[in-house]
């Protein structure tokens, strides 16, 4: 029997837009993934930085974003821990459910990949999964080959078609009152609606 092939997409997803959307699904076509697994990040344990939205909206976010379509789904994973999460304990829990390491796919943006070598324990987690990673607009097309190699020979990069948004961009046009209708899917954008999101931050 062939092996399903699972991907994980991570994010703070504050909020979900059609970025995040087109680049896992690119990955998942250009790799026969058979499911993806939407991973947003948990509340941070210590406040720093901008205010994150609560993880509870951003999950609901991410659900409405992924509802209806048969191969997605979203993971609590992270929101449920109360400690601060980190990538490799993920991917290890999703290997305990019975993946095998070389079914598992680990999808981010260029941006974010580059930042792996300052990952907790980022040197188990070529070990782990393959590593995907599409260009991103907006962003420097180059520097994988400044990591090391034990991560570039686990590491896949997809050509995905470019669409330059980004959740500070989303935020943004939200609170200076311009639209974002087509850059998040519509249950997306009523749900911002609703609750009043990124009217100030
Ligand atoms: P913020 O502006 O708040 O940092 P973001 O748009 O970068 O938000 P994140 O939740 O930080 O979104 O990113 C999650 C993942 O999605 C990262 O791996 C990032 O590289 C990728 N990503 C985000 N936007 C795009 C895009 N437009 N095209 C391709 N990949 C994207
Ligand atoms: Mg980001």
């Amino acid at each position: 029997m062939k092996a399903i092939k699972t991907g994980i997409m991570g994010g703070t997803f504050d909020p979900i837009h059609y970025g995040h959307l087109l680049a896992a699904e690119e990955a998942r076509i250009n790799l026969g993934i058979d499911r993806l697994i939407f991973v947003p990040t948990g509340d941070p344990p210590h406040k720093h930085n901008r205010n994150i939205t609560p993880a509870e909206d951003r999950y609901a976010m991410t659900l409405l974003a992924t509802a209806g379509v048969l191969e997605y789904s979203v993971s609590r994973i992270e929101i449920d821990r109360t400690e601060e999460t980190h990538t490799v304990d993920t991917l290890r829990a999703f290997l305990d459910t019975g993946i095998r390491p070389e079914d598992l796919y680990f999808i981010t943006g260029l941006d974010a990949m580059l930042s792996i070598t300052s990952w907790f324990e980022y040197e188990k987690i070529p070990e782990l999964c393959t590593l995907v990673t599409a260009r991103r607009p907006g962003y420097p097309v180059s520097g994988i080959e400044k990591l090391p190699e034990f991560i570039r020979s686990k590491l896949k990069y997809i050509e995905i078609p470019q669409f330059a948004v980004s959740s500070t961009e989303i935020r943004t046009r939200v609170m200076s009152g311009k639209g974002i209708r087509f850059l998040v899917p519509h249950l997306v954008e009523i749900y911002i609606e609703s609750n009043n999101l990124y009217k100030n931050f």
